[in-house]
């Protein structure tokens, strides 16, 4: 097993059993670990590529109450590490983790914590590549950990399912590991707002889309740093 990162913040307990990968990141519950085909083995052979969930994972998270992270069992209290427009519409492809776990990605995660990093397509195996909804590619810049007590998964008229938050009981917002300032949010709300209008419907249903749009960036202003 490979040495843990220094820089990385402290893994939490919860997190301690997790293998950890040849660049010193713990692997969490999710990540599908691959042969060199890009083929699916069983967790621990293979590679891990952090970008692909494992086939079954979604649906086992959800049945069994697991956490996204560590896979351990669901307390009252759940937190999703989503990006600053899943905190717009509440919306994301990936279920909830325990608070500590959700926390330490926000922190760790090097797609969220280094917006200026690209997110790697390449490689992608195609069958994988496909994500439920309209996952907005671009790097997220900011990551909000979302904490709340409910969630339900919903269809996404595509053959997909996403989940939706609850309210939250609190929210924290991280940026290069550090919480970030209301600015770094606003600004993150701002540069990915053209991605969720691009979704709106044309026509006479397009003006209410846009004004419940708007309500939602108020709502989520609302919950960033003061
Ligand atoms: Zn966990």
């Amino acid at each position: 097993m490979s040495q843990l990162r220094s820089e990385l913040p402290v893994v939490p307990e919860k997190m301690k059993h997790l293998p950890v990968d040849e660049r010193g990141y713990p692997v969490p519950w999710f990540v599908a670990w691959l042969n060199e085909d890009g083929r699916e083995l069983r967790s621990g052979l293979g590679k891990p590529d952090f970008r692909i969930m494992r086939a079954r994972a979604r649906a086992e998270a959800y049945t069994q109450r697991r956490c996204w992270v560590c896979g351990g069992h669901l307390e009252v209290e759940m937190a999703f590490t989503a990006g600053a427009m899943c905190a717009v519409n509440r919306t994301l492809a990936e279920p909830p983790s325990h608070r500590e776990c959700a926390e330490f990605s926000a922190k760790a995660c090097p797609f969220l914590t280094r917006p200026h990093a690209k997110r790697r397509e390449a490689g992608m195996p195609s069958e994988t590549a496909e994500q439920p909804g309209h996952a907005l590619l671009r790097n997220p810049g900011v990551a909000a950990v979302w904490i709340c007590r409910s969630y339900r998964p919903f269809e996404d008229g595509r053959g997909g399912v996403l989940f939706e938050m609850g309210d939250p009981v609190e929210v924290l917002w991280f940026r290069e590991g550090r919480p970030a300032t209301r600015a770094e949010v606003a600004r993150s709300i701002e540069t990915g707002l053209p991605s969720l209008e691009a979704l709106l419907p044309e026509g006479e249903e397009r003006q209410q889309a846009e004004a419940e749009l708007k309500g939602l960036v108020d709502q989520a202003m609302e919950l960033a740093p003061a």
